[in-house]
């Protein structure tokens, strides 16, 4: 896998001060970003991109709340919040915009999917492992509701720790969704 990973900075946040560090993977530049120290065994969240919640604040799903949590858990606990350019389930922005389209007409994120070609989920972790490797991490407690992120990635998981997030009126059917046909523990 070709890797090109960038300098450390500083990253002064909301959440707290942070230092990150970008891995370039072909087009796809990954973000990680950490608290100045973290124990031998850190806390990790593993999220992927979602610009429509991430940056503005959709309520369709539930990912800012879920990466505002992260960056608050490491802030108080330290450790490292990975950031993947996986939108949509990796099936890019204009994708998601379709399927978000087909939604309104009815579907889930699931038969949307589908619909347009895809699987119901398109992510891999290959670059996760490569990073864990690249910062000599070999277990980790992983923040996560997604049991399936569990399987798919080498590093030993010591712990889980749940993310908690509200559910409200507009992410309710796609939060059931995600419990009722991926499996994930909400
Ligand atoms: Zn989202």
């Amino acid at each position: 896998m070709n890797i090109e990973v960038s300098n450390i900075a500083n990253l002064p946040t909301v959440h707290g001060d942070f230092v990150i560090q970008s891995f370039k993977q072909g087009v796809k530049e990954h973000l990680v970003i950490k608290t100045k120290q973290y124990d031998s065994i850190p806390n990790v969240r593993i999220h992927s991109e979602c610009l429509t919640g991430d940056a503005i604040g959709s309520i369709k799903c539930d990912c800012q709340s879920q990466l505002n949590y992260a960056l608050e858990y490491i802030n108080e606990h330290s450790g490292i919040v990975i950031y993947l350019r996986q939108e949509g389930r990796d099936i890019g922005l204009l994708n998601k915009v379709n399927a978000y389209a087909l939604q309104d007409t009815g579907l889930d994120t699931i038969q949307a999917n589908h619909q347009l070609g895809f699987a119901s989920d398109e992510r891999t972790y290959e670059v996760v492992d490569y990073i864990f490797e690249y910062l000599k991490i070999d277990e980790i407690n992983l923040l996560t509701n997604n049991p399936d992120k569990l399987n798919k990635i080498k590093v030993k998981i010591n712990q889980r720790i749940p993310i908690i997030v509200g559910k409200t009126s507009q992410n309710e059917n796609y939060l059931n969704t995600k419990k009722n046909e991926m499996g994930h523990m909400l």
